[in-house]
């Protein structure tokens, strides 16, 4: 730290990304990208909008915007573009949290959640989940501060159900609910919707898991118009120009390409029920999941020396150290091959060490 940095960050933890390492190879299970690529109109896109770089970016977005609210199935007002969902949940943290209003989230889930709430020095409570990694509803009912609810959660993979998430927003009229849907793609039910219903309710969904575009960084959130505009004031605060020409190309084409994405979505979900099977197999315990990812724990094994074991052996999974999911990883569910591999390599683990 330079004795220049402002003291109001003297105690910010940043955020951790998952490695991306260059040294090797790695069979990359650690970021939940998607193991396909995009469609070649994707790229076409891109390379178009290349030409006219010079010029700014259209810090309304609007072509891509009216093409997400056919989409969707909602008005343009009710769209926010974002540079990846990282942003828009950044905005909603800043935008609908404070002193009176504190943010509440689960003690598992997205760990950049506690770090928006301290980059915007906003105070926020963390409500444990189950024994089982589930949710609690009951914990959420009535409970007067801004809630963050990841839907399907990371990093377990377990989902609410719409109903559930509609109890939870009905009953707290007076706050907005953030529902964070990276995942719903693979599984889970989308809360969009209820925007209709409720104008407490702000979602929030991203182009990088299930439509492959991770390094373009293109997320969105989807609310009532004045939940919008309350986030546009603050993006158009920050940075106007959030989403860059070539992205939200990229975003416009991609959005086309449904039937594409859906199949790319269909073969990862075969690809996690199998891979859970032969883990549960291997004596593996797997938590149910709805996303693009699997969550596990082997008896006799620590999470640690799973991820180290893998790691030497060419595969990255991410592991975390917050005491309750220690003992876990997290494994993304690439290629049916790389997943053969990833059995393969688990198996010499666990019979080598036990
Ligand atoms: C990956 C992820 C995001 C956001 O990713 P972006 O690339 O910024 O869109 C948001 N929430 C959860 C729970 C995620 O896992």
């Amino acid at each position: 730290m330079s004795r220049f940095f402002s003291e109001k960050y003297e105690k910010l933890i940043p955020y951790t990304p998952g490695e991306q390492p260059s040294n090797m190879k790695y069979i990359k299970l650690n970021t939940n990208e998607s193991p396909y690529p995009v469609p070649e109109s994707v790229k076409t896109a891109v390379c178009r909008a290349a030409e006219d770089v010079r010029l700014y970016s259209d810090p309304e977005c609007l072509r891509l915007r009216e093409k997400m609210a056919e989409r969707f199935c909602v008005d343009s007002e009710n769209i926010i573009m974002t540079n990846g969902s990282d942003e828009v949940l950044n905005l909603a943290f800043a935008a609908f949290c404070d002193d009176e209003t504190p943010a509440v989230f689960a003690d598992i889930t997205y760990g950049f959640y506690p770090v928006f709430a301290e980059q915007n020095r906003i105070p926020y409570t963390e409500i444990p989940l189950k024994d089982d990694f589930s949710i609690d509803v009951r914990d959420y009912m009535g409970i007067g501060k801004t809630i963050v609810i990841a839907n399907p959660n990371a990093p377990t993979g377990m989902a609410l159900s719409l109903s559930e998430i509609e109890k939870i927003v009905a009953s707290n009229p007076e706050n907005v609910v953030i529902i964070d849907e990276a995942y719903v793609d693979f599984g889970g039910e989308s809360a969009i919707g209820l925007t209709k219903k409720y104008d407490n309710l702000l979602v929030c969904g991203t182009f990088s898991k299930s439509r492959s575009m991770a390094g373009a960084r293109l997320g969105f959130g989807i609310g009532n118009a004045e939940l919008i505009r309350d986030l546009d004031t603050l993006r158009y605060s920050v940075n106007p120009y959030n989403v860059n020409s070539m992205t939200a190309a990229a975003g416009i084409a991609a959005l086309d390409e449904n039937e594409y994405f859906s199949d790319c979505c269909e073969r990862i979900k075969s690809t996690r029920e199998k891979t859970r099977e032969a883990l549960a197999t291997l004596g593996f315990e797997v938590l149910p999941s709805s996303a693009n990812f699997l969550f596990v724990r082997c008896e006799g094994l620590s999470g640690e020396e799973i991820y180290r074991g893998l790691r030497s052996r060419g595969i990255l999974v991410r592991h975390f150290t917050l005491p309750r999911i220690a003992d876990y990883n997290r494994i993304t569910i690439g290629t049916e091959r790389e997943m053969e591999i990833l059995i393969n390599e688990i198996r010499n683990i666990t019979e080598g060490e036990k």
